[in-house]
């Protein structure tokens, strides 16, 4: 248990999501450094059919309750606390989600576990867990030791391939009921409030030309939409260009938007920051185009190219014209 690494798995509509199988490829590599195993902590209602989803761990515990059904704060938190008070692992990593982000601090504050976050990438030196973590919108990279004998670490999108992790397997899994009243829980859920989707479903587009502050002003994203048009594309956008009102909530990406998984991102005048690569769990190819050669985008560019948008849309945009004939 003292080597042993946690993931908590987060489920939507009956799905594993994303962040759970980076989180899965991130647990692995520390386990091994460790010498000490993967656990995979599923809650949920009716979920134990998605145990043999999580291959890459060594083991899934699974709390099946109606109260865990939906994301409730409360009541997730009552059963995680269960689980830990029987003996707590070394590392406990969540999910940079806002469900993911309320359960590592309240499970840390219940515990007076310490909390690293976000964290993209970890490695094992001597025993010790490293971490990179992505602060100040992406601007500042901190290293640092996770401190024991129980750390929480919160996972960023980025660092770990989810392919990687989103394999079958068999591995060995265990019901644990809470001894906690769930039903008891102080919240309720109410419904889901869908991300707007009316002009367009950004998560279902192969190739997305998205803008970022960088555009300079709102008569600049014509020519995005242009170039976006002569690849088959669709527009998307940081959140700045949204909270202007240059483009709809429809085409935001990130933590308060839209995820997305396209084969093609061209990041135009984007930085990089963490609330926007949230929305990236995973891409084919990112192409960065920012003039800041010290922009976070650029740590996970499949290509980039410092130069000024405004100079590259057009002549970008005949180029791809002019190929298609
Ligand atoms: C709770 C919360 C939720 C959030 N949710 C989201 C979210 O869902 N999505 C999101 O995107 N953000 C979100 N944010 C905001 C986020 O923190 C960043 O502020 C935002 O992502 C920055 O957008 P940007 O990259 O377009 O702008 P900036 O960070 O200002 O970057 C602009 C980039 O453009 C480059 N640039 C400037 N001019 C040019 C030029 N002519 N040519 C080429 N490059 C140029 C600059 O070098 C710079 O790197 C959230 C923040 C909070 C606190």
């Amino acid at each position: 248990m003292a080597q042993d690494v946690w993931v908590n798995i987060e489920t939507l509509r009956g799905e594993v999501t994303e962040i759970s199988y980076t989180m899965l490829a991130a647990g692995k590599a520390i386990a091994k450094g460790l010498g000490g195993s993967l656990r995979a902590v599923l809650l949920g209602g009716n979920v134990k059919g998605l145990a043999g989803k999580l291959g890459a761990a060594d083991s899934v515990t699974v709390v099946d309750h109606p109260a865990l059904a939906d994301f409730n704060p409360d009541a997730h938190l009552l059963a995680l606390t269960d689980l830990a008070k029987k003996g707590a692992p070394r590392a406990f990593l969540f999910g940079q989600t806002a469900s993911g982000t309320d359960l590592a601090c309240g499970l840390a504050a219940k515990f007076g576990f310490p909390v690293a976050s976000p964290c993209r990438t970890f490695k094992v030196e001597g025993g010790e867990i490293l971490f990179e973590a992505v602060t100040c919108g992406g601007k500042i990279i901190a290293d640092g030791k996770l401190p024991g004998p129980t750390g929480v670490a919160i996972v960023m999108p980025g660092g770990y391939k989810p392919e990687e992790a989103m394999v079958g397997g068999s591995p060995k899994v265990d019901e644990a009921s809470p001894e906690s009243d769930l039903g008891a829980a102080r919240t309720r859920f109410r419904a889901y409030i869908e991300p707007d989707t009316s002009d367009v479903d950004i998560s279902k587009i192969p190739i997305l030309i998205s803008v970022g502050r960088g555009i300079g002003q709102k008569e600049n994203i014509d020519a995005a939409k242009e170039l976006a048009a002569a690849l088959g594309g669709e527009v998307s956008s940081s959140r700045p260009i949204v909270d202007q009102g240059w483009l709809p909530t429809s085409r935001l990406v990130g933590k308060s938007g839209k995820s997305v998984k396209p084969k093609l991102y061209l990041a135009l005048g984007i930085s990089g920051s963490p609330e926007h690569m949230e929305g990236l769990p995973s891409w084919e190819t990112l192409v960065a185009i920012n003039t800041d050669q010290k922009a976070p985008i650029y740590d996970v560019a499949t290509f980039g190219a410092a130069v000024d948008v405004l100079e590259l849309i057009p002549k970008l945009t005949e180029k791809v014209k002019a190929a298609k004939g």
